[in-house]
């Protein structure tokens, strides 16, 4: 069993891809060029936002955003801190400080409550984490930020195809950013990413940070980087749309399966949803008392399992001693004793399901209904 089998998609899909990507091939552009400028079209039209531009994976897509947004060392950004550390790494990169705020129960994103607590004479803005395929609460956090006058970054990268309350993940915030890293809902064959904003000069500047700072014909305006998109992962990525809502109808099935199957096992609770939302499951997360147990029983019984994550940010090696954690992080702390993520992917066969639902129960009962 897979924890998530790319091969297999790529065996129902060949004849998609190897076309598309056979067209870049024979075109001789590799960089930029018509399938980079069509995926941005599309992709924005698919968020419901005014611009979209392709970067070379997630962190690009964050490290550009907070160029444009003219963050500058010193400067503090609020996070949470039950994320993938690209979202922080960013911040720390370019010499700004992340400061971390606790995440709330349900869905283990940004805490709303908590922000007023952590917003400081020197904090610029916030970036909010849609985590495992669901979005934050994003009309409380922009509400807040705009009465701060702060701005609002959407880390989008597992959250690619969600909706909440009718708007679709990567149109909130003053920009959202998202990564095709193969294992996120929509990934390409390598890295890539996007960002997504309704603000038009943010996208020219981000369309020129993204390379070299270039306004076009060697005129520099910024300090950028090379983040570009390549016209092969944007080729990958124009067939993935193609029967990308087919795979999240499938994931959004298999999920409902686990949930009506873990209803009826005690000793663990699967990640909720927050009201407002659907879920793309860019994983599907149970919490569970006795996790590391279960993790190892199940590796014995060849059922694939991942923790996402461990460590909460705070309380990374790289981090430690600096105080960035604002408040009470017992959510945070508490999660990543307790979070296991399961096999899931479009094309998860209800046998193997079953197979890992079985072994979960089991082990459950072994423990005395934990
Ligand atoms: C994957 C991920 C990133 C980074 O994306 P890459 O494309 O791997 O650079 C950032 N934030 C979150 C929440 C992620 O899950």
């Amino acid at each position: 069993m897979e924890f998530l089998d790319l091969k297999k998609q790529y065996r129902l899909h060949q004849a998609a891809f190897d076309t598309a990507v056979a067209e870049v091939m024979a075109s001789g552009r590799f960089i930029f060029g018509p399938k980079v400028e069509q995926l941005e079209l599309d992709l924005a039209a698919y968020c419901g936002v005014g611009q979209a531009i392709g970067v070379a994976s997630g962190t690009d897509a964050i490290l550009i955003s907070l160029l444009a947004l003219g963050v500058k060392p010193g400067d503090e950004v609020v996070c949470p801190s039950f994320t993938f550390i690209g979202t922080t790494e960013m911040v720390s990169l370019i010499g700004a400080v992340p400061i971390m705020i606790d995440v709330e129960p349900v869905g283990l994103t940004m805490d709303p409550d908590k922000l007023a607590g952590a917003i400081g004479p020197k904090t610029v803005g916030l970036i909010g984490v849609d985590l495992y395929g669901q979005c934050a609460q994003w009309e409380a956090i922009e509400a807040l930020a705009k009465e701060k006058g702060l701005w609002v970054m959407e880390d989008a990268a597992q959250s690619f195809g969600a909706e909440r309350n009718g708007r679709m993940a990567g149109a909130f915030g003053d920009l959202a950013v998202t990564s095709f890293f193969p294992s996120k809902p929509l990934g390409c064959y390598g890295d890539g990413g996007m960002v997504f904003t309704d603000n038009p000069d943010l996208a020219a500047k981000l369309k020129a940070l993204r390379n070299h700072g270039d306004l076009g014909r060697y005129q520099h305006q910024y300090i950028g980087t090379n983040a570009r998109l390549d016209a092969i992962q944007a080729a990958v990525l124009l067939a993935k749309m193609g029967f990308f809502p087919e795979e999240i109808r499938r994931r959004q099935e298999i999920g409902q399966r686990y949930g009506d199957a873990f209803a009826a096992v005690d000793g663990v609770e699967p990640v909720q949803l927050l009201d407002g939302n659907d879920t793309v499951y860019a994983q599907y997360t149970i919490r569970t008392r006795n996790r590391d147990g279960l993790a190892e029983y199940l590796g014995e019984r060849g059922v694939p399992t991942a923790i996402h994550y461990p460590v909460p940010v705070h309380c990374q090696p790289v981090y430690e001693g600096l105080d960035l954690a604002r408040g009470d992080m017992s959510q945070s702390e508490a999660a990543s004793r307790e979070v296991l993520s399961l096999p899931m992917h479009p094309y998860l066969e209800a046998g193997d399901q079953d197979a890992v639902v079985e072994a979960i129960a089991a082990f459950c009962r072994s423990e005395g209904a934990v």
